[in-house]
């Protein structure tokens, strides 16, 4: 049976000696994609589901990883010698014509451990609904003054048709007589080791302990449907493209009498056509002319509120940057402030008239003096190092 089994990594669309956070992120995408309770009925999708747990619980510690790695799947077959110490004698059940060998635990594993819920539930017991992610499109200035929006999505429910219990409106949901309603059966299977017991999710009511003889229409039996849904979100003054607020119990809802998930809005900030920001310090370029820069004088500055004055000092160097205390975005919760920090540029004129070029020549006739610090720096450099 080990020859016809399929590459663990293959399994999880990996590619070999992929990485924890990629296993992890596979498993998560393959658990969604075949659960049970998104395919009932479906045995193919209960063997990939199977097949990927089984995949997962070896990847996921490092120490089968590793054995795996080196020995591909003899490392967990008794009957290939190579032995996997102890502790994973449950495993032997998967890939044999027995079922759902050891199925539960690894269930058992994944909602416990990823899901944070207790490790003392079953399939059937209360489940912690999937958490969601929605993405929510923001000017610049949404994201700097905040407010509201209502957002559409998508969430699992109990379907209201059934009231969750999967069976058709007016009919009644049966005790399983294969395992009399605890969705659990003893299996023993013949090993090489001798004989095994393990206990596994009962296959005629698929571990729910209940049989519905008319399933619901509304939700083909699961009990759970997905529903559309509004919501208003409170856009906080100052969020960033990137940053999500979580709705705590927005998510899935939770099977079982599980707690529902959580619904994660993502930001995302368009980009504005003046200015830039880095968390609540906003930036933006301010062209200044010529005359204005030697000069000095009172320029308008934007901010996102109107433009303010702000006085330029006589001699101000293209590239001078300039702070406007607290014109900057609001920090996410607190009344504190950013700064707005704006960069004048000096523009060179074009176009000029002969008039306005013979009146530049006439004051251009004095280029090295005092009057310009830089050029005459760079002067006694080049000269120096000519000699
Ligand atoms: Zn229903
Ligand atoms: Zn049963």
């Amino acid at each position: 049976m080990a020859e016809t089994k399929r590459d663990y990594y293959e399994v999880l669309g990996l590619s070999k000696g992929a990485g924890e956070a990629e296993i992890k992120k596979a498993y998560h995408d393959m658990v969604k994609k075949y659960h049970p309770d998104l395919h009932p009925g479906d045995a193919e999708a209960e063997r990939i589901f199977k097949e990927v747990n089984e995949a997962y619980s070896v990847l996921s510690d490092p120490e089968k990883k590793k054995k795996y790695d080196t020995y591909g799947h003899a490392a967990f077959d008794p009957a290939a010698g190579a032995g996997s110490g102890g502790g994973f004698g449950g495993f032997s059940g998967f890939g044999g014509s027995g079922g759902f060998g050891g199925f539960g635990d690894i269930f058992d594993t994944f909602f416990g451990g990823a899901f944070g819920s207790s490790s003392s539930q079953r399939r059937g017991g209360p489940m912690q609904g999937d958490d969601l992610e929605a993405k929510l499109s923001i000017s610049f200035e949404e994201a700097a003054v905040g407010g509201k929006r209502e957002i559409t999505y998508n969430r699992i429910e109990k379907c209201p048709d059934c009231q969750g219990s999967g069976a058709a409106p007016g009919s009644t949901v049966e005790t399983c007589q294969v395992c009399h309603g605890s969705g659990q059966v003893r299996t023993t299977q013949r090993t090489v080791l001798g004989m095994m017991q393990s206990t596994a999710p009962c296959s005629a009511c698929r571990g729910k302990g209940k049989i519905i003889k008319k399933p619901c229409n509304n939700c083909r039996g699961t009990g759970y449907i997905r529903i559309r849904k509004r919501l208003e979100i409170n856009i906080p003054a100052g969020i960033d493209n990137g940053q999500r607020v979580i709705m705590r119990g927005y998510g899935d809802e939770g099977r079982g009498g599980g707690p529902a998930g959580d619904l994660y809005i993502v930001f995302s900030v368009a980009a504005h056509d003046i200015f830039q920001r880095d968390g609540s310090t906003l930036f933006c370029e301010v062209p200044i002319t010529f005359a204005e820069a030697a000069l000095g004088g009172e320029i308008s500055v934007p901010t996102l509120n109107g433009t303010v004055a702000y006085r330029l000092p006589e001699g101000t160097q293209t590239g001078t940057r300039f702070t406007l205390r607290g014109k900057g975005l609001p920090v996410v919760n607190s009344s504190r402030m950013g700064d707005l920090v704006f960069t004048v540029l000096v523009e060179t004129p074009r176009n000029l008239t002969a008039e306005q070029k013979a009146l530049l020549a006439k004051f251009s006739g004095d280029t090295v003096s005092s009057k310009y610090t830089k050029r005459m720096q760079f002067l006694n450099k080049l000269f120096n190092r000519k000699k």
